[in-house]
């Protein structure tokens, strides 16, 4: 038998679950299927280590628009790991140890450089396409950019480092426009970007957000249902679900990572666009760890380059005979969030004092579900395919955050792109019959 409602919303991540939040309100039967047995996507609250972590998505700032409005409208608050007291990074094979703000002060010189023209290049973030001319910008990686301005080694690895934490991918394959589009969401100002995309996270996880969002929908939610195939035409669409269902809808919301939108079986077939982005796919191939080391310890940032393991790791969680680290590194299969002893031997890139107790993550590449961590696009990828990406065909209509005009990547442009897509259905439903 095959039901009948107004929009299937295909994914119950943050994008989905704002879709399909915004189409209820305006009356329309909304159902949303979501291939995990739990919601949020790439945002996950899970409780390891002794402590509630974030596997996926963790931190937000109120410099990010439709994420904040999100935290005023629902009440949520904000916290912050321990300031960090020492901090430690590579001048070639050599360690320093400094304090945080000497390692910026380090940076400082590379970041400005690289970033000059961020405002000329995208001078409008909510249209990153708007400026003539950004193809030439588009056709380097991020590494290339920081080749050209031969720094002294240790500026180079550590300009090399912070870059790892903020593409979560191999700085050969990040495009130089994600650089770019990062920076021009907060103004040009490097040292905001990066207060913004890892500071401050909410006080009941991410878990509250998404909590909050389902507690204010009728949306019909159906978790461990994934949709297998959609057959559409001018006038709505059948999707075909794993549980052997069959749904009729009158308009479709796909909200589906880059890296897998194009593998879904959908007739007629995605444009080439689209389909060429999954091909290609995204650059982030990254890892996230937590690890919970014994304590005590002062909170420290450690920063490495590029070529290890990890490039990036720092306190988030002090206790009084632990400590619980996160990580990141530019490659997953480098590395695995599960290993203890691989971790522990990454660490000692930085100090040899850490005892290394237990590690916990998610292989976000292995994952069916996603095959990525954050949006990083390759080069060329916005020139070439964002726009398509973005637009409708037919009654199928695409939100996630990968496809957000402003923080594309980030949990604000989930939800940028679910009320964007929400607005559009709307129009779309009482424009045509
Ligand atoms: C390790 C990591 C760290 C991150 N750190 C940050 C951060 O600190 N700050 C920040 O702002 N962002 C961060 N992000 C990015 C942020 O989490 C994502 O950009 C955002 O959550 C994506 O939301 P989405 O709804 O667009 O996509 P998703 O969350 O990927 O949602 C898509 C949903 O579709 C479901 N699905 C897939 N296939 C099907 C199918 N066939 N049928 C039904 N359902 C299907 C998936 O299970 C998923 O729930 C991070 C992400 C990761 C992985």
């Amino acid at each position: 038998m095959t039901e009948e409602t107004d929009v299937v919303v295909v994914g119950g991540g943050i994008a989905g679950l704002i879709t399909a939040r915004e189409l209820g309100r305006q009356g329309l039967r909304v159902t949303v299927l979501e291939a995990r047995d739990r919601l949020g996507g790439r945002v996950w609250t899970d409780h390891r280590l002794g402590r509630d972590l974030e596997i996926g998505g963790t931190w937000l700032h109120w410099v990010q628009p439709h994420a904040w409005a999100e935290v005023t409208r629902y009440g949520l608050d904000i916290t912050r790991g321990p300031r960090p007291e020492q901090a430690y990074w590579l001048a070639g094979d050599e360690r320093r140890t400094g304090t945080l703000d000497e390692f910026m002060e380090l940076i400082d010189p590379g970041m400005r450089r690289l970033l000059a023209d961020t405002m000329q290049r995208i001078p409008r973030p909510h249209a990153p396409l708007s400026e003539p001319g950004l193809e030439s910008a588009d056709a380097f990686s991020v590494q290339d950019k920081l080749d050209e301005l031969d720094l002294p080694v240790e500026e180079y690895r550590a300009n090399e480092a912070a870059w790892v934490g903020h593409f979560n991918a191999p700085l050969t394959d990040g495009a130089f426009t994600s650089a770019l589009r990062w920076t021009a969401a907060t103004a040009g100002s490097w040292h905001l970007m990066h207060e913004a995309s890892a500071v401050f996270r909410l006080v009941g996880g991410t878990r509250s957000l998404v909590e909050s969002i389902v507690a204010d929908t009728d949306a019909d939610i159906r978790t461990g249902t994934a949709a297998h195939r959609i057959e559409h035409d001018a006038d709505g669409a059948v999707v075909t679900t794993s549980d052997g269902g069959a749904i009729r809808a009158r308009r479709v919301v796909l909200t589906l990572p880059q890296n897998i939108l194009g593998e879904l079986d959908v007739t007629p077939e995605l444009c080439a666009e689209k389909r060429a982005a999954t091909e290609e796919g995204t650059a982030s191939r990254g890892v996230k760890v937590w690890i919970r080391v014994r304590g005590p310890i002062k909170p420290f940032f450690a920063y490495s380059s590029a070529s290890h393991p990890l490039s990036v790791a720092r306190t988030e969680f002090l206790g009084e005979d632990d400590a619980v680290l996160v990580s990141f590194g530019a490659d997953s299969s480098r590395i695995s969030p599960h290993d203890t002893a691989a971790v522990a031997d990454a660490l000692r890139v930085w100090r040899d004092d850490l005892e290394v107790l237990e590690v916990t993550g998610h292989d976000w590449m292995a994952d069916p579900h996603s095959r990525e961590t954050w949006l990083m696009q390759r080069p060329q990828q916005l020139t070439r395919y964002f726009a398509a990406q973005q637009r409708a065909e037919g009654v199928l209509h695409f939100a996630g955050s990968d496809y957000a005009n402003v923080w594309a990547g980030f949990i604000d442009g989930a939800i940028e792109s679910g009320l964007r897509v929400a607005r559009e259905v709307r129009t779309g439903l009482t424009t045509s019959p």
